[in-house]
């Protein structure tokens, strides 16, 4: 049957594909070590399940607005006021079914044939994927190991055209753990005023997962380019929520409408137990936060010093987010095939750089929200199998 031609182009989430591979072999019997899968190993913490529990005994199971609940609206931006001290108003805040829907619907506004949008590689794999839907043209901005994966102002600007609509950036970042500076920041802002056209949507999913003391300098900080500045958050990370699907975005006052009407077409309102869970995530007490955060910056120096000692593997200290992006050039093998015989083979998952984009070559992607137990494990059995194991 024929379909729009976007359909023959959209693209995937390995990470998906390497989760079922990795649970067929589970079930087969196998004794596999997942460090594939991007989501937080920790339950969401009891005061927040309580909340959805609560709000469908007290009978919340209808409609909301199709924007969210004005109290999670105001929850989001008192949770902004307070973290980064930015003015955001509750009318600009849009809740939404997960972080991705954010990047579906800002793509959707600017994608089209002829335009042309930027975006990190290696970066989030759906970037790419919704922009060949919409039949834009990807650019990709390169993510380099050698500015410890952060963006770089320089090459993103050099890369603007009369036809570019649209500049998504992600710090932290998926799958590299890089953390923009402030600075680079402050002089792709500056550089942004000679490119009226071009919106901005800023992917801070990982805002809250930083290390080493960094600090997370938001978008929203930057009132020159607040009028086309969208930001993309939620809860999945930060509150080990990825199966709840709840997501929020701030947009500038000519997109709002847009996609408030785009919610009430496709999705109408996000679930309402869901939506009172999320306002007790942002307004009770943080604690669950810091020690999941306290954790995984723990499980982030095992995982970093075991792949150093690897043969022909050397890794980056990852500052935010819970990846590590190790460069595996030195083993002889391709990040790929590597990714898969040390699932097949050894009993490892992880995500082959390529997955990520075309600079991803290289390089593998390990998650480290897995146990301590887990992680020392994988380190040893991939340890064994590039001391054996022939490309
Ligand atoms: N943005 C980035 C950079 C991510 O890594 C992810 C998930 O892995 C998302 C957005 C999507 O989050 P969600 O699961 O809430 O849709």
């Amino acid at each position: 049957m024929q379909t729009i031609a976007g359909f023959d182009r959209i693209g995937e989430e390995n990470a998906f594909a390497v989760l079922a591979r990795a649970g067929e072999l589970a079930a087969a019997g196998r004794d596999i070590i997942n460090l594939g899968i991007g989501q937080p190993d920790f339950p969401t913490p009891e005061n927040i399940v309580e909340a959805a529990v609560r709000a469908l005994r007290d009978g919340h199971h209808g409609y909301t607005p199709a924007t969210g609940l004005p109290a999670l609206r105001e929850a989001v931006a008192g949770d902004l006021d307070r973290r980064f001290g930015v003015d955001v108003s509750p009318d600009r805040v849009i809740v939404v079914p997960g972080g991705k829907i954010t990047m579906f619907a800002a793509i959707l506004m600017f994608g089209e044939p002829g335009a042309e949008i930027l975006y990190p590689d290696p970066g989030f794999p759906i970037y790419r994927s919704m922009i060949e839907f919409t039949g834009a043209t990807p650019v990709p901005v390169p993510i380099r190991e050698g500015m410890g994966f952060a963006v770089s102002a320089e090459e993103t600007l050099s890369l603007v055209t009369p036809r570019t609509r649209l500049l998504i950036l992600n710090s932290p970042a998926n799958p590299c753990g890089g953390v923009t500076p402030r600075a680079e920041i402050d002089r792709l802002v500056v550089g942004l005023a000679d490119h009226p056209q071009v919106a901005v949507m800023s992917d801070e999913i990982y805002d809250q997962i930083l290390y080493d003391g960094e600090e997370h300098v938001t978008l929203l900080g930057y009132p020159q380019i607040r009028d086309r500045l969208i930001l993309l958050n939620g809860w999945s990370k930060t509150y080990a929520m990825t199966g709840w699907r709840m997501g929020y975005s701030v947009w500038p006052d000519g997109l709002y409408d847009k996609v408030r009407k785009l919610a009430v077409n496709a999705w109408s309102c996000v679930n309402a137990p869901s939506q009172y869970a999320a306002i007790e995530a942002l307004t009770g007490p943080q604690d669950a936060v810091l020690a999941m955060v306290d954790e995984f910056d723990a499980r982030r120096k095992l995982v970093v010093d075991g792949l150093n000692a690897l043969p022909g593997v050397s890794c980056v200290v990852p500052k935010g987010a819970f990846y590590t992006f190790p460069n595996i050039g030195a083993t002889g093998w391709k990040a790929k095939p590597l990714a898969s015989a040390l699932l097949e083979r050894a009993g490892v998952a992880t995500i082959g750089g390529p997955d990520f984009g075309i600079l991803g070559e290289g390089y593998i992607r390990l998650s480290y929200a897995a146990s301590r137990d887990d992680i020392a494990q994988a380190l040893h059995r991939m340890d064994d199998f590039l001391r054996t194991g022939q490309p």
